[in-house]
């Protein structure tokens, strides 16, 4: 187990009463964001001040960043997660979103395209002993590790140009997806609910701004 020295359980107390402020209620969402240490998904040379700032997003490896904390609680909570749901989450980064998600006890299965990444925040996650699917890929057109297979839920962190249909198509009629749509100060967030396969039975809701590192194709090799 990795250190958590009392400081970082009291930020993270702080953080918790600022997420309540600002409108997250999901207290299995709380419970998991006040019990898990955010600070072993970022870079050791992070300066301690800003781990807990609700708005503060932080760089990782590979030009990329982890949410800030009010973003993961706002895109957590609006996946309206039940117990062992299976979730698939586009853009693994630092594995902090997907740690929460499977202390909400979902079933997740996480993809990221940079190689780096993607086999650094495995290993972090399996020491951590959390049992999240990690892949390597762009998910663009389906995993095909897990062909055929849908999830109750799909989570997207980073920005899509549009609504890639490929996801849609791994997603179970009834689950909703979200995502944030759009490029540079045009980015919203939108929830999607699958009434049925054809794009006419997909029904979106905007949510607000969005600012997200961009939804790439192919994998990174270097
Ligand atoms: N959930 C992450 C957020 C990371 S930022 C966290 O909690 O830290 C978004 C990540 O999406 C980056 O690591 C980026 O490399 C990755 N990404 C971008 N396009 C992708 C794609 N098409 N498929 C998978 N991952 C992608």
């Amino acid at each position: 187990m990795l250190p958590d020295p009392p400081k970082y359980q009291a930020w993270r107390n702080q953080m918790v009463k600022h997420l309540k402020e600002r409108g997250i209620t999901d207290s299995r969402l709380l419970a998991a964001m006040q019990k898990l240490p955010r600070q072993w998904f970022c870079p050791e040379t992070l300066l301690d001040n800003f781990l807990y700032d609700i708005d503060c997003a932080i760089h990782i490896d590979c030009g990329q960043t982890i949410s800030k904390p009010y973003t993961v609680a706002w895109q957590t909570q609006l996946l309206q997660l039940k117990p062992m749901m299976s979730v698939l989450e586009v853009g693994t980064g630092s594995g902090y979103q997907t740690a929460v998600l499977c202390e909400m006890g979902a079933r997740v299965y996480t993809v990221e395209r940079q190689s780096v990444l993607f086999r650094k925040t495995k290993a972090l996650l399996a020491t951590l002993g959390y049992h999240a699917r990690c892949f390597l890929g762009d998910c663009f057109n389906g995993l095909p590790e897990m062909k055929g297979f849908q999830y109750d839920r799909i989570l997207v962190t980073c920005g899509a140009p549009n609504l890639p249909e490929g996801l849609m198509q791994m997603l179970k009629t009834g689950g909703l997806m979200v995502i944030p749509i759009g490029d540079g100060d045009n980015q919203k967030m939108y929830r999607i609910y699958k009434h049925g396969d054809t794009p006419a039975e997909w029904e979106s809701e905007m949510l607000g701004d969005a600012w997200f590192v961009p939804m790439l194709e192919g994998k990174n090799f270097k």
